[in-house]
């Protein structure tokens, strides 16, 4: 094969890959994104609700959290991440109560397992999903969940039934007395009438027949 046709050939080929690498670029030139242009949509960003972003304790409107201090979350915790502080304090009633102090909680050492969630009795701590977790100090990594003045929620006792009224007792009307029975010699007379009066009867109608 000559030098000539040798560079056509070569030419055609460059111009067959140029085109198919052009029709693949314009192809997907209009196809719909499945990337994501992160942190411009920080905003409409959505994070799904099962993502374990970080420890949290929620906390009501009045300060308060679900937390006995009861030390069921640390001893489960496989990493020695979580750290409780309670303090005893005394009730109105003169009882002694372990409350929750602090709750220390180090991002850094967590694994995310769920296992002091998933353990909790009192269903007082749980993932979030926040994921921009980054600090400049690994110490900001240790972070306090019980906020400042909380206190445990007390539960509500529940209400005592209402006691249902015994019906009025009815008053039974006392019951008549029975007849006396009457006395043996009464009852022979009575048997004795009887008698005679039937053999009376008896002579009458004989009368009749005879007559
Ligand atoms: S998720 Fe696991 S590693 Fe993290 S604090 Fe809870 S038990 Fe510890
Ligand atoms: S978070 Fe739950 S398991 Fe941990 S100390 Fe509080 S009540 Fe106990």
């Amino acid at each position: 094969m000559s030098s000539v046709s040798q560079y056509f050939k070569g030419l055609f080929q460059g111009i067959g890959g140029l085109l198919t690498g052009m029709s693949v670029t314009w192809t997907e030139l209009f196809t719909k994104k499945i990337t994501q242009q992160y942190p411009e949509n920080r905003k409409t960003l959505v994070i799904s609700d099962r993502f374990r972003g970080e420890l949290v304790m929620p906390h009501d409107a009045n300060n308060e959290h679900a937390c006995t201090s009861c030390g069921i979350c640390q001893m489960n915790c496989p990493n020695g991440t979580i750290v409780i502080k309670s303090k005893t304090i005394e009730t109105e009633d003169g009882k002694k109560k372990k409350i929750l102090d602090e709750y220390y909680y180090n991002l850094g050492s967590c694994t995310f397992c769920n296992l002091c969630v998933l353990t909790c009795p009192s269903d007082a701590i749980k993932f979030d999903n926040t994921f921009e977790s980054s600090v400049f100090t690994r110490g900001k990594l240790n972070m306090k969940l019980n906020q400042l003045g909380s206190k445990l929620r007390e539960k509500k006792k529940p209400e005592p039934k209402p006691v249902a009224e015994k019906p009025a007792a009815v008053e039974t009307a006392p019951a008549a007395p029975k007849p006396a029975a009457a006395p043996a010699s009464v009852e022979t007379e009575k048997k004795e009438n009887i008698t005679s009066q039937d053999s009376a009867d008896s002579a009458t109608s004989d009368n009749v027949t005879k007559e």
